[in-house]
C-alpha cells in the first residue's frame, strides 16, 4: 500500500519509513512541490488532520491514503511548553538548533538541570472516505544540557524513563522501540489493515 507523508521533516520520513517496512511510504515533496501549510489549530490532533487534508487535496489522487505527523515536546516546569509551537520556539524560522538551545535555556532560568517532560505524535489518515487520528507519548526528562547527535529536534536533551542517556546518544532502535511516533504508528497501522 502507498502512503503519502505529509512532511519535509528529515527526522520523521526517516523514523516513520522505518517503522512501517510493509508500506511504500513516499514523502509529499516526491510528487508534488512543498507548500507552506498553516497549522492554526491548538491542539496536535487539529494540526496533524490539517497537514493531511491540505496533501491529500493538493494531490489530487483518490486512491492515496496521505499520513500526516503532528508532534512536539511539553516540559513540566515550563507548564507544557513548548507543546504544540515545539517547531516554532525558537521563532518563525528557527532552525532545529536554535529551538533545542532556546529550550535548555529556559530550563536552566528556571534553576534546575532537568524537568520531568513527554512528547506527543498525533498521526492522521486522510483518504478519500475517511479520516482518522491517533496519538503516542513517551515520558522521560527533558534536561538542560544536550549530550549525543542522533535522532533529530529536542532528541540530544530528552532522556526516556528508565534510561540515563538521552535519545541522541542512546542508539536508534532505542527509541524506535519506544517512541511516541511507534506508539501512534502501531495504532495507525491496525486502522490502516482495515482500509
Ligand atoms: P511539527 O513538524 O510541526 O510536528 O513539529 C514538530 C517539532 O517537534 C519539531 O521542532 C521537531 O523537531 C520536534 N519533535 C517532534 N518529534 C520529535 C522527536 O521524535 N524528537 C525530537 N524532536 C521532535
Amino acid at each position: 500500500m502507498k502512503l503519502v507523508l505529509a512532511t519535509s521533516n528529515k527526522g520523521k520520513v526517516k523514523e516513520i519509513q522505518a517503522l512501517c517496512g510493509d508500506y511504500e511510504v513516499i514523502p509529499y515533496g516526491e510528487i508534488i512541490e512543498e507548500f507552506e501549510i498553516i497549522e492554526d489549530a491548538d491542539t496536535f490532533k487539529e494540526n496533524a488532520l490539517i497537514k493531511a487534508r491540505a496533501v491529500f487535496n493538493a494531490i489530487n489522487d483518490d486512491s492515496i491514503i496521505v499520513l500526516a505527523d503532528d508532534s512536539g515536546i511539553s516540559v513540566d516546569i515550563l507548564n507544557g511548553a513548548p507543546g504544540i509551537f515545539s517547531a516554532r520556539y525558537g521563532g518563525t524560522n528557527a532552525s532545529d538548533k536554535d529551538n533545542l538551545t532556546k529550550l535548555m535555556d529556559a530550563i536552566k532560568e528556571k534553576g534546575v538541570e532537568s524537568s520531568p517532560a513527554h512528547y506527543t505524535a498525533a498521526i492522521a489518515l486522510v483518504t478519500k472516505e475517511s479520516e482518522f487520528c491517533v496519538h503516542g507519548w513517551m515520558y522521560g526528562r527533558a534536561m538542560s544540557h544536550a549530550s549525543g547527535t542522533k535522532g533529530f529536534g529536542y532528541d540530544p536533551m530528552f532522556i526516556p524513563l528508565g534510561y540515563e542517556k538521552t535519545l541522541g546518544a542512546l542508539d536508534n532502535t532505542i527509541k524506535r522501540n519506544l517512541s511516541h511516533r511507534s506508539k501512534a504508528l502501531h495504532l495507525a497501522k491496525i486502522i490502516l489493515e482495515t482500509l
